[in-house]
């Protein structure tokens, strides 16, 4: 198959699952890889080798002529309302742009938990009520591929339709190309994520199944959870026996993710989280200087057209967004991930681990495997977070300076 996505690529898969919503033969599945990843099946008895796929795909289509995200200006800004702001991750401004878009007609493309096979997955809603279960971060990889074959449906009988697109920047620039090799003339705006990539469901799936054998069924998952103070990224799992907090440095599944060990393989090179993004709006965390008094989450907006400048002007007019200021992007992207990732054969031994033994004996394993300035300071962060809120910004301060 010379033209499909199977052909050679130096770049790794995304697992966007734009390939599987263009391919018109449904040649093309998206399932759980031997990693733990989401990934494309081709069924080799349906593909005609047209090269729709490969069009659309991450591997062979060049980033480069979308927006360089070091050259916009960033928004420091939040929910206007109170519970807002304090049930979303940042400031809420997701789901502010999103209800706007309800309210003027647009159908929301967004990311649920779903609790009965204990994945992200992408979903299409209409309605303000259905906004709250896309609320909020799952720091795991959505599978898109239903969601985006029902938004190609949609798109293809009605072009006087709307959406907003919400997704990390691999899966908006999939649903970008989607929408270029379709043709589709609807009014959609895409909004993607400030990203520091998706850890493995090997990681994940023992990390929940060990929650809901102690907490029972569980009923709500805040991957974000606000209580103990937004720079302290906690996750809150509350099951129907009880409930776990639990602290970033100190939690399994929040030290992977960190820790950079079992990310997708696409993540560690991934010119969209570093570079370029196919948005009109990138939303993530303002961390940094700026805002490191503000424990109540402030997002960092990053303005990649004039599309999304006009949404956020229209936030303000309204009075549902809140705005803290205006800076180069540099201000915000210093505290974000932006370079490579190393230690990618450490991943791969991760995993390989992972297949074998348990979450915890893995992690031993991997922590010894760092080198010892990466263990100090991951020691370090892990005492640190037991300290109160002032002594924290005094020694995240502090490490700034040395
Ligand atoms: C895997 C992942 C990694 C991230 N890494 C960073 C980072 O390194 N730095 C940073 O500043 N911000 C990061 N973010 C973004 C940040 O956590 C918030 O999602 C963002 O600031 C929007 O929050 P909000 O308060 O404005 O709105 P919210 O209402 O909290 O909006 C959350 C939005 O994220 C979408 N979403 C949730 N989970 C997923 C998912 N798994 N895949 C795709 N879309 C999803 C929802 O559809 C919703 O639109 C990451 C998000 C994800 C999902």
């Amino acid at each position: 198959m010379q033209n499909s996505i199977l052909s050679h690529s130096t770049l790794e898969c995304t697992g966007c699952g734009a390939c599987s919503a263009v391919c018109h033969k449904a040649a093309i599945s998206i399932r759980l890889n031997d990693e733990g990843f989401f990934a494309p099946s081709v069924d080799m008895s349906r593909c005609v080798d047209c090269g729709a796929c490969k069009g659309v795909c991450y591997r062979f289509q060049s980033t480069a002529s979308y927006a360089t995200i070091s050259e916009q200006r960033v928004i420091g800004c939040h929910s206007s309302n109170p519970d807002t702001h304090k049930t979303t991750t940042s400031g809420g401004i997701g789901y502010e742009i999103a209800k706007w878009g309800i309210e003027n007609g647009y159908k929301v493309f967004g990311t649920i938990y779903n609790y009965e096979r204990d994945e992200a997955e992408s979903v299409i809603v209409s309605s303000v009520l259905e906004l709250e279960s896309i609320k909020g971060s799952k720091y795991i990889q959505g599978d898109t591929s239903a969601a985006l074959r029902k938004f190609v449906d949609i798109a293809s009988s009605d072009p006087k339709q709307g959406f907003i697109f919400f997704g990390t920047p691999c899966q908006i620039f999939g649903a970008r190309e989607l929408v270029r090799v379709k043709r589709f003339a609807n009014d959609i705006i895409f909004v993607d994520l400030f990203c520091h990539g998706v850890p493995s469901y090997l990681v994940w799936n023992p990390y929940v199944k060990e929650h809901r054998d102690r907490l029972g069924k569980i009923s709500n998952l805040n991957f974000r959870y606000k209580g103990n103070g937004w720079h302290q990224y906690s996750i809150k799992v509350v099951g129907e026996r009880g409930e776990y907090t639990g602290m970033a440095y100190k939690d399994t599944f929040y030290r992977y993710f960190f820790d950079n060990v079992a990310l997708n393989a696409s993540c560690f090179t991934c010119s969209l989280r570093k570079q370029h993004t196919a948005a009109d709006l990138r939303l993530g965390d303002f961390l940094g200087p700026q805002f490191e008094h503000r424990e109540d989450g402030i997002s960092a907006v990053l303005v990649a057209s004039q599309r999304g400048a006009d949404i956020m002007a229209e936030l303000a007019k309204r009075g549902v967004v809140t705005i803290c200021g205006n800076y180069d992007a540099s201000a915000a992207l210093c505290a974000q991930s932006t370079e490579d990732y190393g230690r990618r054969s450490l991943r791969d031994g991760v995993l390989t681990h992972l297949k074998a033994g348990n979450i915890k004996e893995s992690q031993r394993w991997y922590f010894r495997q760092l080198p010892l300035k990466t263990r100090l300071r991951s020691l370090a962060k892990r005492c640190a977070a037991l300290m109160p809120i002032g002594v924290i910004i005094a020694l995240r301060r502090l490490s700034r300076r040395i």
